[in-house]
């Protein structure tokens, strides 16, 4: 009789997994010969087959490959903290999967990889919050929201992401002043390096909760999330203006934003036909009551791009619009399977300009690909308040910017001497943007020791350092990153 807790799937065969044998390798029964531990009764699946195992051992970067030992589909969080006790009994490295769509190996594991899409309910929706399962994309939460009138008030660009994975990563959204996605949570629930199933919110157990949050997983597994909702206006305004130089595109970017009266501004570099270079794309999102429409002349008072356009969409078209784009890259493009060496650097105001200035006129198609993207975000510091997102020491101005230069290769990879070539401008991108004050926004590929974490972290390295030891004492959580060196 096949237990639903351990069904493996083999290529044609079906299997039970039933533990982990003294020699370290996960044991099936027909396997099963000297002595193991029996694994814990569980709702969901643990998949042993090569097939499945190989689905799980890249991330969208695919230039890192790490197949792991088992794939744990929860069915509930006592799951997951069975498997992570079990685990952590025997110092199996553990990871939580969303999307895996970071791109250096963050998410990869030698060890458990457990896909949260098998902990996607959406539990509640509420007044002004829902309760979530960590698999849930935020599309699927903005769907359940919608027909109340509501919406999770910041969205990173592309909304088929999972909750748990941009909240582990922090989510930065269009929006200007109202934080990362890391900041509209009230409540979670983490299942600890020890397998304790832990509420934590700014309140309660407030040292896991604040390095959960843009915590890279070190701390824990992220089981629920109690997201902030907000009332959602029906229509959408965007506007698109172009610019050819670096300094007027500054100043109106910064006008904009310390206006205010968007809803939204972020820059987006398309690169021209040719692929020779990239020109400047302010984006810029005003949401309406049909019966209110924006007034565009005051909107855009003062502001002189080269070009601009206007279009009206429902609210929802703007929040999903780089779905469709993705479904197109993937569809015309084989774009996961593309190689993603991702660079992303955070830049304080006093460097920003000079920095963007530089580095734009080096980027054209090969540095950028067909199907990659090139963003500017330009974030508030007053509603940063996640301590594990790092940002530059306060410069005097209340801004900060994400800058991202998301390459994707030409063709389908393996390509070594392309990733070689990427990762080396990645290190001397970071490598620019510390040297003015710089942090880097890790989920890209940029090459980074232990060292460089502990100076990504700076001050906050010793909380850090003392919340893994109190919460994942035997250093088996999310080992991608290699924050902490494992003895
Ligand atoms: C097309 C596209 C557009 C994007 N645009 C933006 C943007 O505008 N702004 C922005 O900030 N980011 C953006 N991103 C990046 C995105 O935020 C990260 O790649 C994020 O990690 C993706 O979520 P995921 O579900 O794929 O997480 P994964 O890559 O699967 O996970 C990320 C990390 O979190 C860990 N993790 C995942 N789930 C959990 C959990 N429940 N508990 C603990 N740890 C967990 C993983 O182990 C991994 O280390 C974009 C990505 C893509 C592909």
């Amino acid at each position: 009789m096949i237990d639903r807790r351990t069904l493996l799937r083999g290529a044609g065969t079906t299997a039970l997994v039933v533990g982990f044998g003294t020699s370290g390798a996960w044991v099936t029964q027909a396997a099963a010969a000297g002595p193991f531990d029996e694994l814990p009764r569980l709702d969901g699946t643990v998949h042993l087959d090569i097939p499945t195992r190989d689905r799980y051992a890249q991330d969208l970067g695919r230039h890192v490959t790490q197949r792991p030992d088992a794939v744990l589909t929860p069915g509930s969080t006592r799951d997951v903290q069975e498997m992570v006790r079990f685990c952590a009994r025997r110092r199996i490295p553990v990871s939580m999967r969303g999307q895996g769509h970071s791109t250096f190996g963050t998410g990869l594991t030698p060890g458990l990889l457990i896909d949260s899409r098998g902990l996607s309910t959406i539990h509640r929706i509420g007044r002004d919050s829902a309760e979530v399962g960590p698999g849930v994309w935020w599309r699927e939460l903005l769907d359940a929201a919608l027909p109340h009138g509501l919406t999770p008030p910041l969205l990173v660009t592309f909304a088929g992401l999972s909750i748990g994975g941009t909240l582990s990563m922090g989510g930065v959204p269009a929006n200007n002043r109202e934080g990362i996605q890391a900041d509209r949570v009230k409540e979670l629930e983490v299942v600890t390096g020890e397998g304790e199933v832990v509420r934590c919110s700014r309140r309660r157990r407030s040292d896991l909760f604040d390095t959960a949050l843009a915590g890279l997983g070190q701390v824990g597994i992220i089981t629920k999330a109690v997201v902030d909702l907000v009332p959602a206006k029906p229509k959408s305004r965007t506007y698109i203006l172009f610019y050819n130089d670096n300094a007027t595109f500054f100043r109106d970017f910064r006008a904009v934003t310390d206006r205010g009266e968007m809803d939204g501004a972020y820059a987006l570099f398309p690169l021209v036909p040719d692929g020779s270079r990239v020109v400047y794309a302010l984006n810029m999102v005003k949401w309406f009551d049909p019966a209110e429409p924006p007034d565009d002349a005051a909107l855009l008072r003062g502001l002189t791009p080269t070009q601009q356009t206007i279009t009206d969409g429902s609210y929802r078209d703007w929040a999903c619009r780089y779905d469709s784009l993705v479904e197109g890259w993937q569809r015309d493009h084989d774009w996961d399977n593309l190689i993603k060496p991702w660079s992303d650097v955070i830049l304080p105001e006093e460097a920003v300009e000079q920095y963007v200035g530089e580095v734009i006129p080096t980027l054209n198609v090969d540095q950028v690909g067909v199907t990659g993207t090139v963003f500017l975000f330009r974030t508030h510091r007053s509603r940063l308040t996640r301590p594990m997102f790092r940002i530059p020491e306060p410069d005097g101005s209340p801004w900060v910017y994400l800058f991202d230069v998301l390459t994707s290769s030409g063709r389908p990879g393996p390509d070594p001497a392309f990733t070689e070539r990427m990762l080396a401008r990645n290190r001397d991108l970071f490598e620019r943007a510390r040297a003015v004050g710089g942090t880097r926004y890790p989920m890209g590929s940029t090459p980074f020791s232990p060292e460089d974490w502990r100076r990504q972290y700076g001050s906050y390295w010793s909380t850090l350092r003392r919340a893994k030891r109190k919460y994942d004492p035997e250093g088996i959580l999310t080992p991608g990153p290699g924050i902490f060196a494992r003895d």
